[in-house]
């Protein structure tokens, strides 16, 4: 190991060539699919003021309490490196007068970026993470859950993850809430001997939090728990009913699972999480819900929006993916330097659709060959001074016993084209 002035930061990751192909790959696929939904990306600051995620996530939240990456900077001020892009994008609307444009008070909006939490490093879960985020403004109906949620599956179909269960849930209003976690609350003190002294805590403060606890021995106690679908709201109810009989009619699979709570304050009526069984205790691939009141804390308007955060992470882990892309190798038998860097520039202005390896010049053709063939080479374009004179390519095959051809400059592209 070399001796270096400085290593990594613990909780932070490098991400190598080949795992950050299947990030670009993800990338792609959901700019393309985000455009199918009419949702824009937005990009967002990597600061925000602390105050924008205390106020609106809650201060009971897991993020707010214990994985902020929050600090004073030079003018003093209290700045955090952002944990979730929900409040953020809605900071943002409000402030370009988004959700206002033409009159239309609906914005579908998406983002791709780091995300940082200062939480216990593990497989599937870092300091610096990369979230996918969709955020639906201005909406209410649960048709903009659907689109929500159908956004989602075409993602997961079109990257062929199809292992991942959809769980969903309502947690009804504020009010509903507030009754169910009085009664949890109490439901959990016949069991105080169980929980430890941050348990008993959370009880206090936010016990809907122990409903998704990873403890073996809370999940026994959970098991018989109240359930918030006894006590949410009739409207409430009828629209999540509603979204039932949608995903039945449209043959999407689903659970519902009374147990799904968020662990952000502001999330209302529909929740859902897309989990694995393939990560162990980091399940949850992509979640999130209706959160008709947050705008109402962040810009003191009403403004109805539903959204989710997708881990890529997790997702990275979790595909199949082989580089697809042509690579060809060049041998330019010459001493011209310039003839060689006129040759490779011809043959990358033909397309992009491939990579190109110049083999080293000073080394024999048949260890040129040898170098291709080690470095994955399908073709090798091999020009010397015959080729040069009378403007021919010859092209050998490295992964079939093709016999070696000659084309012409001419049809260099179409022969790209077609392999
Ligand atoms: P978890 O229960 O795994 O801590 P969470 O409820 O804190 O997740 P959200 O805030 O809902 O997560 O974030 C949405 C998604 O982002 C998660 O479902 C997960 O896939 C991913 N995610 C969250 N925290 C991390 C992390 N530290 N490292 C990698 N991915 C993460
Ligand atoms: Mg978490």
């Amino acid at each position: 190991m070399v001796d270096l002035i400085s290593k990594k930061i613990r909780g932070f990751r490098d991400i190598l060539p080949e795992e950050s192909k299947k990030f670009l790959f993800l990338e792609e696929k959901i700019h393309k699919i985000c455009s199918l939904f009419n949702a824009n990306q937005i990009r967002l600051p990597a600061l925000e003021s602390l105050n924008l995620f205390k106020r609106s996530i809650g201060e009971s939240s897991d993020i707010v309490k214990k994985e902020m990456y929050s600090f004073n900077d030079k003018n003093d001020e209290t700045v955090c490196l952002i944990p979730e892009g929900t409040a953020p994008c809605m900071r943002l609307a409000f402030e370009n007068n988004l959700i206002y444009d033409r009159g239309v008070k609906k914005n579908r909006f998406y983002y791709y970026t780091s995300m940082f939490r200062h939480e216990r490093p593990q497989k599937g879960r870092y300091r610096q993470f990369t979230q996918f985020g969709v955020e639906f403004m201005g909406d209410d109906s649960i048709y903009g859950d659907i689109d929500l949620l159908l956004l989602s599956k075409m993602f997961f179909e079109q990257i062929k993850l199809d292992k991942l269960k959809l769980n969903i849930n309502s947690l009804g209003l504020i009010e509903d809430r507030n009754k169910y976690s009085q009664d949890l609350q109490s439901y959990f003190n016949n069991y105080s001997n169980s929980f430890n002294d941050q348990q008993k805590n959370t009880i206090k403060t936010n016990p809907l939090r122990i409903l998704d606890s990873k403890d073996q021995k809370l999940i026994e106690i959970v098991k018989d728990a109240p359930n918030i679908s006894d006590y949410i709201n009739k409207v409430s109810s009828d629209k999540f009913n509603n979204i039932i009989q949608i995903l039945e009619d449209l043959n999407i699979d689903y659970i519902v699972n009374n147990k799904l709570v968020r662990g952000l304050d502001y999330y209302n009526d529909l929740v859902f999480e897309w989990k694995t069984d393939q990560l162990g205790t980091q399940d949850a691939i992509c979640a999130g819900g209706r959160y008709d009141s947050l705008s109402n804390i962040i810009g003191n308007q009403y403004v109805p929006a539903v959204g989710f955060a997708m881990g890529i992470d997790r997702v990275v882990d979790l595909i199949t993916y082989h580089d697809t892309d042509l690579v060809i190798g060049l041998s330019v038998i010459s001493d011209s330097q310039s003839d060689i860097l006129k040759i490779s520039s011809f043959i990358r202005s033909v397309g992009d659709k491939f990579r190109l390896i110049q083999m080293d010049a000073d080394k024999s053709l048949t260890k040129q060959i040898k170098t291709a063939v080690k470095s994955n080479c399908d073709i090798l374009v091999i020009v010397g001074s015959e080729e040069m004179s009378n403007n021919t390519l010859t092209i050998k095959d490295l992964k079939s016993d093709k016999d070696d051809r000659s084309i012409g400059l001419d049809d260099f592209s179409k022969f790209i084209e077609e392999y």
